[in-house]
């Protein structure tokens, strides 16, 4: 089905596309899989595939469900672990190596963080369009962030003054994609080496972008919404300043209406 941004992108490598869904579509919340290996001391499991974000790049990770032939448990906690995505489940019973089970994310929770990321991408758009510095650090919960950018000084009227821009962009209902960019194309643009794309070790080729079309373009693992309309409405709800050339804007998502 022709959705934007909901096919497989382009040059996605397909071992990726295959294991870690996420990469390739935010939007896949239930999915089936094989167990790889189970860590009963650990209490965790790793699966073929999975739709599970394992938590990276200010995203935190997913909650959900694990549902198999005689069983079922919460997922608490996923992280990546030396190269493999391990899935905690709350409770003894888990299952066996082998065993199909499905995955269901916690898709509230997700699609919540997913418009965030977008929201907090967007504030970096805005604020390299207006004011030409990039963002040096952040962090982000389902519904809100902060982002941290080495500005002169900050003010509540900056703070009002870049809500009503984010909110602009929202409006303009910019599509987003995700791309798959040589190493040699994306270190030649300039767009991802104001984002210091070029600083990621050069083993990682080809780099996973996401591209809000026309607004902003970082190199990035997260999990996005489709167009920037869908991230609803942005409030700036704290500007603090950090010291000498380090300001901090939090934001949180609410629904438009
Ligand atoms: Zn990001």
């Amino acid at each position: 089905m022709a959705v934007p941004g909901r096919r497989v992108p382009d040059n996605a490598p397909a071992a990726l596309a295959e294991t870690e869904l996420f990469s390739v579509d935010a939007y896949c919340r239930e999915f089936g899989a094989t167990v790889l290996e189970v860590d009963a001391d650990e209490g965790r499991v790793a699966l073929r595939r999975t739709a599970f974000y394992p938590g990276g790049g200010g995203q935190p990770h997913d909650l959900g469900r694990l549902v198999w032939g005689d069983g079922s448990a919460p997922i608490t906690r996923v992280k990546r672990d030396q190269g493999r995505i391990w899935h905690w489940l709350d409770g003894d019973h888990l299952p066996d190596p082998g065993a199909e089970v499905q995955g269901e994310l916690d898709w509230a929770r997700r699609h919540l963080t997913m418009r965030t990321h977008t929201a907090l991408h967007i504030l970096c758009g805005v604020i390299w369009a207006d004011h030409r510095v990039a963002v040096t650090g952040g962090n982000m919960d389902p519904g809100t962030g902060r982002l941290d950018f080495p500005l002169p000084s900050m003010s509540a009227e900056l703070g009002r003054q870049l809500e009503v821009r984010i909110n602009e962009e929202i409006a303009a209902a910019r599509e987003i994609a995700v791309e798959f960019v040589g190493r040699e194309v994306a270190d030649a643009d300039p767009a991802l080496i104001r984002t210091a794309a070029n600083l990621i070790p050069r083993e990682i080729d080809p780099l996973r972008v996401i591209d809000i079309v026309g607004l902003d373009k970082q190199a990035d693992g997260g999990t996005h919404v489709l167009s920037t309309a869908e991230v609803g409405r942005v409030e700036v709800v704290g500007t603090e300043s950090k010291g000498k050339g380090n300001k901090r804007v939090r934001l949180r998502v609410v629904d438009a209406g």
